[in-house]
Formats: structure tokens, C-alpha cells, sequence
């Protein structure tokens, strides 16, 4: 058996592209422009990627970026009085702080004095709550992105087994949430979980978040089932210099499994096409109007 590819590239495209429509009419309709504050504490490489990345397609969807990029020293209490600035601003829809945070900073606290309305991450405790009894939320995007892909392949998810490998605030336990919602049967696991093959080849539905690259073999994947793979890893070519992988071993899971996500162009993109959804709901809700569906 060999995989079908689920492009989470050409979804993301589509998914962007209907957000765009959308932006569109409403600055038509109601003169408004959704808007995005990303904050960047700092100069981790990774992140500066990232934040570009965000920047460039919020703009390509017809929204309005903000930027602010700040010191690696900054202190605690500037970044709280930035956060209180774009709270107040009717211009910022969405607010976005990019983490890891420098270790002289609270990132709980942070994340927490964002209003939870222009919440778009999804991790302020108010969002995390209401995600966790089912009520409407601001939801994480990464783990949003898979369940779309997921809902895509399969359209109903109900019943069916799903292990999430990784217990992440940002990652696994949203996306067990989610799939909990979907009314499949959840498992999470983690670093202390044993035997955890065995659980891996009980699932229908395989989310692998561990950061750990290729650690998910073939062998532990059932027949059928299908795969989504949130790692991001650089590894040595042997060739020399380095290429992303996943948490998952594509080439002896795609074996087995009946659909799996590459990386790259998988979950990624679908990411940054959640965020720009979220902030374009956040516009939405904000104003009373209708949301995107
Ligand atoms: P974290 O490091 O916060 O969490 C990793 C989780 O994996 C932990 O719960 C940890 O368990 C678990 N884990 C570690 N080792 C093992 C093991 N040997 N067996 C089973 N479980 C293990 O990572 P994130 O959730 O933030 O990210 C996970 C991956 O997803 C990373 O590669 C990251 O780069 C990627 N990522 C990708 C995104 C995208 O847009 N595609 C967005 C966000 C993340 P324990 O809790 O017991 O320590």
C-alpha cells in the first residue's frame, strides 16, 4: 500500500484564498480591515522566519500587518504595556506573541494579558477553557489545521481511535480536545507513556508533536490508518547540509499507512492559514458580523 499525499500546501492555498474573499467583502460591505499584530521578543532565527512568513501572507490576503520587533532585553513590563496598547486598539483584531520567549519573561503571564477576543493563538486561559467544554473559543492553529485536514480526508471523524503523541499546551492537548470533539476515542501520550507502539498501532488516526526527528517507524503504524505529522526537525543530509523532517518516518509510513502529511508542506502551511482565519473570525466577532463558516 502506498499513501495518499494530503497537501496541506494546495488546502492551505484554498484555505487563504477563501479568507481572502472574505476580507474582501467585509472592507466592501463595512469598510473595515481585519488587522494583525505579530510581537517578536528577540532574535531567534527560527521565529524571524516565521514572523516574516505571517507578515507577508497577512498582507496577501488583504489584512493589514503589524510588526513589532523587540529587543532581546526588553523587559517584562514594556511588553505588558505593548500588549495593554494593541488590547486598546480598535485597529488590531488579532495579536499574536511569538514564542519561545526570552527566559527573563513570564510567557504565561504574557499570554495572558492579551485579550482573549484578539486571542488568535488560542493559549490564553479564557480560550483554553472554553475549547475544553466545547464552547466558542479562539482555537490553536496548528492543531486547527490538522483537524481540518483530518474532517477533509475522512469527513466524519466520529468513532474513530486517535493517539495523539505529545502533550504540548500549544499542540497535543488542544488537538485531543478537538479530536475529542469529534467524537473520536483519545489517547495521549507522552515520554512516560509505555509500550507506546502498542498504543500508537491501536489508532485509526495518528497526530505525531513530539519534536523528536523521524522517531515514528512504519511498524508501529496500523494498516489504514492515517498519519499527521506536526514535527518540524533540521537534520545532516549525508550529502552535507541539512532538510526538514517530521516526527514520523515517511517513507515506512506512507508504507503502511492509507494518508499521511509531508513535511515540509504539510501542516505547516496550514498553520499560517489558521492564523489568518482565526484574526479574520476575531474581525467577525468584533464587529457582529457573520463569521466565516
Ligand atoms: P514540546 O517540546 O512542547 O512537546 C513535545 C511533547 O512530546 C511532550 O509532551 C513530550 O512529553 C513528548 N515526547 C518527547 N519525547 C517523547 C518520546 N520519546 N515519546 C513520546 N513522547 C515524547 O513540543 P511542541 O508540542 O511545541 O512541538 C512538537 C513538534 O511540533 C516540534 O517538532 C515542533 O517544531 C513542531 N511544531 C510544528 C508546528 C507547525 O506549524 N507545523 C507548530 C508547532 C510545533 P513530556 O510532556 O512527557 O515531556
Amino acid at each position: 500500500m502506498s499513501a495518499e499525499i494530503i497537501d496541506g500546501k494546495a488546502f492551505a492555498a484554498k484555505v487563504r484564498g477563501q479568507v481572502a474573499e472574505h476580507v474582501a467583502r467585509i472592507k466592501a460591505d463595512h469598510g473595515i480591515t481585519p488587522g494583525l499584530a505579530v510581537v517578536l521578543v528577540g532574535e531567534d532565527p527560527a521565529s524571524q522566519v516565521y514572523v516574516r512568513s505571517k507578515g507577508k501572507q497577512t498582507v496577501e490576503v488583504g489584512m493589514n500587518s503589524y510588526e513589532h520587533k523587540l529587543d532581546a532585553d526588553t523587559s517584562e513590563s514594556d511588553l505588558l504595556a505593548l500588549i495593554e496598547k494593541l488590547n486598546d486598539d480598535p485597529a488590531v483584531h488579532g495579536i499574536l506573541v511569538q514564542l519561545p520567549l526570552p527566559d527573563h519573561i513570564d510567557e504565561d503571564l504574557v499570554i495572558n494579558s492579551i485579550d482573549p477576543a484578539k486571542d488568535v493563538d488560542g493559549f490564553h486561559i479564557s480560550n483554553v477553557g472554553l475549547l475544553g467544554t466545547g464552547q466558542k473559543s479562539m482555537v490553536p492553529c496548528t492543531p486547527l489545521g490538522c483537524l481540518m485536514m483530518l474532517r477533509d480526508h475522512h469527513g466524519s471523524l466520529s468513532g474513530m481511535d486517535a493517539v495523539v503523541i505529545g502533550r504540548s499546551n500549544i499542540v497535543g492537548k488542544p488537538m485531543a480536545q478537538l479530536l475529542l470533539g469529534d467524537s473520536c476515542t483519545v489517547t495521549i501520550a507522552h515520554s512516560r507513556t509505555k509500550d507506546l507502539p502498542d498504543v500508537v498501532r491501536r489508532a485509526d488516526i495518528v497526530v505525531a508533536a513530539v519534536g523528536r526527528a523521524q522517531m515514528v517507524p512504519g511498524a508501529w503504524i496500523k494498516p489504514g490508518a492515517t498519519v499527521i505529522d506536526v514535527g518540524i526537525n533540521r537534520i545532516d543530509k549525508p550529502e552535507g547540509g541539512t532538510r526538514l523532517v517530521g516526527d514520523v518516518d515517511y517513507e515506512s509510513c506512507a508504507a503502511v499507512a492509507s494518508a499521511i502529511t509531508p513535511v515540509p508542506g504539510g501542516v505547516g502551511p496550514m498553520t499560517i492559514a489558521c492564523l489568518l482565519a482565526n484574526t479574520l473570525t476575531a474581525t467577525c466577532r468584533a464587529h457582529g458580523l457573520d463569521e466565516p463558516q
